[in-house]
């Protein structure tokens, strides 16, 4: 379980100076609104920019202030300023790295002068000294009342992951939905990336300069690294639910819930390689995961089929793509990896978790693209040339959770006893890999 308030971390020192003109232009408007009557959107959104701005400071005393005297604070229980801000204060010491977004504000007033305030906010939040990061979205109701021509919070609440249809109609460039767009050399060379020069396995064959680590079989789990890849960037999002929604946002929330999972395992030294959603080249996830030691490269994707199986329908007054004549998951490995028998090791321990929590895989790779499966039962496929499989310098496996063009298995993704099942899954392939004496390779 993530914490509640994680996403209320405040980063000490790092700034990112996007924030800092967040604050000026806050700041700004913060002079010119209205003190009377009821609050406007655009009051609170500054109300809410300037809220999160000055946490980004470690301002606490205007955070605080910001705060009613008696103020409804997450969970059905009345705290005071001094509660608050020891809360704040906590977790400033615990995520001392931080980016916050919010988005989407809207509000609207109650008959008794007290208005609601709902948001989206986009957080990541790291820890340079012990490697942990948390990333994914929140949903935000603050119940706020102006006291003396001041907007005051009286109740805060906050929910987790929320609901992935957040704000993906806004992310341009909706793309084909076909396959892992921009995954593999091939895919690269027909968008003219001019970034497929990436060594493969055959020329990367020289010693590492990473220190390596003793195998022993009774590792401590702290000691085994693991980096978790979110498929896709918020803006070349991957590929298109039935109902409309962006691969990335179910790999973002599913990498969101396994993070803490693993943690919760042991893993505490497990991290996200690419928390904010930065729009950073294929082979830099990899390479990020060896800067940072990683044992084990887990990308996770979601699934969908070739365009030509695609079927419209209706959903929410849109018309929507969507196929249910396939459903399940794939594990993909590439050989030209630097370790593919660790590889294909891990593949094999998380195929036999997934079937063994009742998980199916799907085969329609092997039709639809010709995909080489190396282990049909388990779900198994070779993809040499997915670029963050093969430059990875360590077992790397890309997971395709599900298919999100079927209605039903979509829906069962957006289910958190769903996710749970999967996540725990994927947590116990992990556990048995990293106890493992011989990874091979
Ligand atoms: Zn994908």
């Amino acid at each position: 379980m993530l914490s509640k308030r994680f996403c209320l971390q405040v980063s000490l020192v790092g700034i990112v100076c996007a924030l800092c003109q967040q604050v000026r232009a806050a700041e700004a408007t913060a002079t010119q609104v209205e003190k009377s009557g009821p609050i406007s959107e655009g009051e609170a959104t500054t109300f809410v920019k300037e809220y999160y701005v000055a946490l980004s400071r470690a301002d606490l005393p205007t955070v605080v202030a910001k705060f009613g005297e008696s103020v409804n604070y997450g969970e059905d229980r009345q705290r005071d300023r001094a509660f608050i801000e020891k809360d704040l204060r906590d977790y400033i010491a615990r995520w001392p790295v931080l980016n916050l977004k919010p988005e989407a504000v809207a509000v609207s007033t109650a008959d008794d002068r007290s208005s609601t305030i709902t948001f989206n906010l986009i957080y990541s939040v790291a820890n340079d000294r012990n490697k942990k990061s948390l990333s994914g979205h929140s949903t935000n109701t603050w119940i706020v009342r102006r006291v003396s021509g001041k907007i005051q919070i009286i109740s805060q609440r906050e929910v987790v992951h929320a609901d992935p249809t957040r704000s993906v109609e806004k992310t341009p460039r909706p793309q084909s939905h076909e396959d892992e767009e921009a995954l593999s050399d091939e895919e690269l060379r027909k968008q003219g990336d001019t970034q497929i020069e990436v060594p493969t396995a055959q020329s990367t064959s020289k010693p590492s300069t990473r220190p390596t680590k003793p195998v022993r079989k009774s590792e401590l789990p702290s000691n085994f690294v693991v980096a978790l890849d979110i498929g896709h960037t918020p803006l070349k999002g991957g590929a298109i639910s039935a109902r409309g929604v962006f691969e990335y946002e179910f790999n973002r929330r599913l990498v969101a819930e396994l993070l803490p999972q693993l943690q919760s395992l042991g893993f505490t030294s497990c991290f996200v390689i690419n928390p904010q959603g930065d729009e950073i080249r294929l082979p830099q996830r990899a390479a990020k995961a060896h800067e940072q030691n990683a044992d084990l490269l887990l990308a996770i994707h979601h699934d969908s089929v070739k365009d030509k199986y695609l079927k419209t329908w209706q959903h929410d007054g849109k018309t929507q793509k969507y196929c249910d004549d396939f459903h399940g998951y794939s594990i993909f490995i590439s050989d030209k990896n630097t370790k593919p028998a660790g590889s294909r090791l891990f593949a094999g321990r998380l195929g036999q978790a997934l079937l063994k929590a009742g998980f199916t895989p799907t085969l329609h790779h092997v039709d639809q693209e010709n995909r080489p499966i190396i282990d049909k039962e388990k779900g198994i496929y070779t993809f040499n040339d997915l670029v963050v499989l093969k430059t990875a310098k360590m077992p790397a496996v890309l997971l395709e959770c599900g298919v999100i063009v079927n209605r039903a298995e979509e829906e069962k993704l957006n289910s958190l006893a769903y996710r749970k099942r999967l996540i725990d899954a994927i947590g116990r392939a992990i556990q048995d890999f990293a106890s493992a004496g011989d990874r091979s390779d």
